[in-house]
């Protein structure tokens, strides 16, 4: 059970509308589950690109400074 933010009425969990003044709720839930979805699909291409970033330069950077000690 929630509280009607319009008349404080008790209204069902699931309910778009209030049974006793018929205002319609909105659901800050989806809204929160797209910003998460969202955040998670940009932390995952920023993690693929740091790593893309990274990987090649350090290998490369390390097998010089190898090549040149050794010779
Ligand atoms: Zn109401």
């Amino acid at each position: 059970m929630k509280k009607c933010p319009s008349c404080g009425g008790n209204v069902a969990r699931n309910a778009n509308t209030c049974p006793n003044c018929g205002k319609q709720f909105t659901r800050p839930v989806t809204m929160g589950c797209a910003v998460i979805v969202a955040f998670f699909f940009l932390a995952i291409i920023y993690t693929a690109i740091c790593e893309q970033v990274k990987s090649p330069t350090s290998t490369s950077s390390r097998s010089n400074s190898d090549n040149y000690s050794g010779v």
